[in-house]
């Protein structure tokens, strides 16, 4: 628990900025939204576009068809590909059943997949920190399966006998924690001094930027409530980082989840919301803590961001042949501070 020197007499909210959606999350959203707009329904969507229950649920009931392979996607349709990235064997599969693919995945996460085909050309062996089980990693290690080995944990590391000849790059999940992470690549060097590390971690600048807000706001807060989906990433790092430094966190996906015995007055609530979390469940706990407790709203600006990805141009041309205006996209878009890490 962080010690403070003042006595706060009511309930105060402090607002992490950033938080919320990152440009890979609007550009995603964007992409399902204006291709429904395009084509109509049926629309598939292989895997949640974001890992976000309200996300996909509203994308559903816009008409979007959310599957787990391609082999429940009717021949000749039209897919969607998350924004989390998909093996190669992912678009095999699609293009053999003649379904069209409208590709959704990060311009960050394809970056990385890059990076493993040129390691891979140039002889390395690529070792991945990331979550084992994770999508970004299943479609991260499908690029080169063979030449690819998954750490989680320091002990992972020692696992691995490759021996000094062997040429080694490593690359990362885009949001695993920055401090975890710096700790096994150090645990990389020491054991595989020949290994090549990621020039910037692979980490993206969201999951970056979300992390050290969330840290100041852990050092003024007597609690931090962290919005977003069990399944996101980002999100449970937020709330490893803000325990790590010894204030209490709470993911919570909607506003019913908060539960009183974590609030009292007088107290200082931090909020949050990982990359895939709406700003519209920040602001309903916002509005019930306003209601409840009386609470005051200010914000901590930590980092600015402006980093915007557009969307495939293919389908841009395709809504404008057809007369549909694409400059409506992204007002969900935080368009609050940004600086682009890479
Ligand atoms: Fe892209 Fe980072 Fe957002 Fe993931 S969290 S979609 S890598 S910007």
């Amino acid at each position: 628990m962080a010690v403070f020197w003042y006595t706060p007499i009511t309930m105060k909210i402090i607002l992490a900025q950033p938080r919320g959606f990152c440009a890979g999350v609007d550009r995603a959203i964007d992409i399902v939204i204006l291709a429904l707009q395009v084509y109509g329904a049926p629309l598939y969507v292989k895997h949640a576009i974001v890992h976000n229950a309200h996300v996909v649920r509203d994308l559903e009931k816009k008409g979007a068809t959310f599957v787990e392979s391609i082999e429940e996607i009717p021949i000749g349709s039209r897919v969607i590909f998350s924004a989390h990235g998909s093996p190669p064997s992912d678009y095999d599969a699609a293009r053999h059943r003649s379904i069209e693919i409208i590709d959704a995945t990060c311009p960050l996460v394809t970056k990385v997949h890059l990076e493993v085909k040129r390691y891979v050309r140039e002889g390395y062996t690529i070792i991945l920190v990331g979550h084992r089980g994770h999508v970004e990693m299943r479609g991260t290690m499908g690029e080169a399966p063979e030449h690819t080995y998954l750490v989680e944990t320091i002990e992972d590391v020692h696992a691995l006998g490759f021996s000094k000849d062997t040429k080694i790059a490593v690359l990362t999940q885009t949001t695993l924690s920055v401090d975890d992470t710096a700790t096994l690549l150090v645990e990389i060097k020491k054991v595989f001094p020949q290994a090549i590390l990621p020039p910037a971690a692979d980490i993206c600048y969201a999951t970056t930027n979300r992390q050290a807000a969330a840290k100041a706001l852990a050092r003024q807060c007597d609690i931090v409530l962290v919005m977003g989906s069990i399944t996101s990433s980002n999100t449970n790092r937020l709330v490893e980082v803000v325990r790590a430094i010894g204030t209490p966190a709470y993911r919570i996906d909607q506003v019913s989840e908060i539960q009183p015995e974590w609030l009292s007055a007088p107290m200082r609530v931090g909020i949050t919301s990982g990359a895939s979390a709406p700003e519209s469940i920040v602001q309903a706990v916002v509005d019930r803590l306003r209601s409840t407790y009386g609470a005051t709203v200010e914000t901590l600006p930590v980092i600015e961001e402006r980093v915007w990805f557009d969307i495939p141009k293919d389908l841009k041309d395709v809504a404008h042949d057809r007369g549909i205006d694409t400059d409506v996209l992204s007002k969900h878009t935080i368009a609050q501070d940004a600086t682009m890490k890479r």
